[in-house]
Parts: C-alpha cells; sequence; structure tokens
C-alpha cells in the first residue's frame, strides 16, 4: 500500500541528475488536487494501488541515455541502463538510481505474498518487486508504464551497501566520512517485523539488526573498501554482541545486493579469518538484503548533532 500522503516531513532523495542527495519536502496532495493533475489512469495506478493492462505501455528499450521519473512529483526512479526485457508486458528494471527513491514494502493484497515499490517522496505505487531478475541483483521491479516519465539526460547511479556491526551510531559515524560514502542512514533490516521501532529491536522480538544503508559512488569507493572499513571498526567475533551491547540486534552482518557484493563479502570473510587476526572464528552473517526500515529520527546522525566521537557511549 502506498503510504498516506498525510505523512509529511522531510525524506532523503537522490537527484541523479546532479549526483547529490538532498533532504526535500515530501510531495502531499489530496485525491482531489491529484486527480487535477494526474490523467485517470495514472491516478488509479499511482494514488489507488491499480495495475495497468500488461502490454499496454513502453516496455521497449529507448536507445538514448535517459532516466525514468515518477510522472507524479518529479523524482529521479530508474536509469535506461538498468532497463531489461523481460517479456511480462510490463516495464522491468533490475535497480533503482538509489535505494533512498523508492520505497519497498510488504504488500498481500489479493491473497498474494509481495513486494510493492514505492515512490520515496510522493508514496505513488509504482509497482513490484521479485526475486527473478537478471543479474547483477537478480531483481526484477515490475513497474506500470504509467507511473513513470522518461527523461532525456546524463545521470549517474549510486550503489547501496548495507552492514550491522553493533549500535548503529558509531557505525554511521565512521561511515559517514569515507570518502565516496554520499548518504548513510541508519536502521533496521534482516528480521521479520514491519514497522519496527528502537524499542521492539531492542527487545529482541523482531529478528532485525542495528543496520546502516550507504549509498555510495563507485567510481570513488569500491565495495571492496567499504569492506574493510566495515571490518576495522567492530569485533566480528563476539556473537550477537558488540562490547557492552549484547542482543541479536547487535549482531554483525553484511546484507548484500547483488551478486558481486555477496562475493566480495564472502571472500573478505575468508580472508580475515585465514589470517589469523582474530584467535575465535568469524560469526557475522552474510545474507541477501531485505527491506530496509529506516529508524526514528533522533538516531540519525545521532554523535554527530551532539558532537560526540565515533564510539557509543
Ligand atoms: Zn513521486
Amino acid at each position: 500500500m502506498a503510504k498516506p500522503t498525510e505523512n509529511s516531513g522531510k525524506v532523503p532523495i537522490y537527484d541523479a541528475r546532479a549526483g547529490k542527495v538532498e533532504m526535500v519536502d515530501r510531495v502531499v496532495k489530496s485525491d482531489a488536487e491529484w486527480k487535477k493533475i494526474l490523467t485517470p489512469e495514472q491516478y488509479e495506478v499511482t494514488r489507488r494501488q491499480g495495475t495497468e493492462k500488461a502490454f499496454s505501455g513502453q516496455c521497449e528499450i529507448p536507445e538514448e541515455e535517459g532516466l525514468y521519473e515518477c510522472v507524479d512529483c518529479g523524482t529521479d526512479l530508474f536509469g535506461v541502463g538498468t532497463k531489461f526485457e523481460s517479456g511480462t508486458g510490463w516495464p522491468s528494471f533490475y535497480e533503482p538510481v538509489s535505494s533512498l527513491n523508492v520505497t519497498l514494502e510488504e504488500d498481500k493484497s489479493f491473497g498474494m505474498d509481495r513486494v510493492a515499490a514505492d515512490c520515496a517522496r510522493c508514496g505513488a505505487h509504482l509497482g513490484h518487486v521479485f526475486d527473478d531478475g537478471p543479474p547483477p541483483t537478480g531483481k526484477r521491479y515490475c513497474i506500470n508504464s504509467v507511473a513513470l516519465k522518461f527523461v532525456k539526460t546524463g545521470y549517474k547511479p549510486l550503489k547501496t551497501a548495507t552492514f550491522a556491526a553493533g549500535c548503529f551510531w558509531g557505525v554511521q559515524e565512521q561511515f559517514r566520512m569515507v570518502k565516496g560514502v554520499v548518504f548513510t542512514r541508519v536502521g533496521y533490516t534482516g528480521g521479520h517485523a514491519k514497522n519496527p521501532t528502537y524499542e521492539q529491536v531492542c527487545a529482541g522480538k523482531t529478528g532485525h539488526a542495528e543496520s546502516i544503508e550507504i549509498q555510495y559512488d563507485p567510481s570513488v569507493v569500491t565495495y571492496g573498501e567499504l569492506l574493510d572499513e566495515f571490518w576495522n571498526i567492530h569485533d566480528p567475533t563476539t556473537m550477537n554482541r558488540q562490547g557492552p551491547d549484547v542482543g541479536s540486534n547487535y549482531r554483525s552482518a553484511i546484507f548484500y545486493h547483488d551478486t558481486e557484493q555477496r562475493k566480495l563479502a564472502l571472500a573478505s570473510k575468508e580472508k580475515l579469518e585465514k589470517s589469523g587476526k582474530y584467535k575465535n572464528k568469524i560469526v557475522t552473517q552474510v545474507a541477501a538484503a531485505g527491506i530496509f526500515w529506516p529508524a526514528e529520527e533522533y538516531h540519525q546522525f545521532y554523535l554527530m548533532k551532539r558532537g560526540l566521537p565515533p564510539q557509543c557511549p
């Protein structure tokens, strides 16, 4: 389901043309206002979680460089470079320009177990995400053509990395300073509970780990360098524990977003194990990234806002 549009406030959005992340106001309009600016089909799909008829829209891959923006609010969503022929009758992409711009949500409507994809800025329903896409991500973002507007333009996609290494305040402060890291946010992932709160995660019932989601420019920093930083800032040998923080929510984990990240994560874990740096076995979990739930606003950049050093108090 699309987020209710009365959910106002600022949200981080990646401008793929300018190559920067900005905190922008959510786009909030009443149904009457949306009806005024959208065609009936656009309204039905994006504001009422509709689905256009297969093969009714633009599935072919444009020859020119460009990207698809949200038809409701203009947010950059998908680059032409990630579009592929799926044969399903709906435009298909293997990843968005940034995971910031597309919100994923469990969708149990019509008796099906699906993951809905919405515009992160205006809540427009775009389509669904399935696990039968091509390499490198294996994902298929199955998107309604009427939810998209094609723009001929140059753009720069970001990559996403997700790690858990104990208390997320300190982890964010460490990664924030890495060159090539464009944006970070802390949150919860790896478990099963929807929309978890900090208290629920700390109580240990959600299965989620305190995590960081990193947006990085792969032309400046490599995933391998991010992995080095990850290993350096925590102890990967203590099961469900970092220093004084105990519980599965403080576990060490790498949540990979594509096959290349998975390969690099496993190889670096093995290399570190063989290096003899640690007496004990490395217990870091390596698992596929799922839905990331951003933490409450007061946890974001917690130490930076208070001028504290990058260790949890
Ligand atoms: Zn939008």
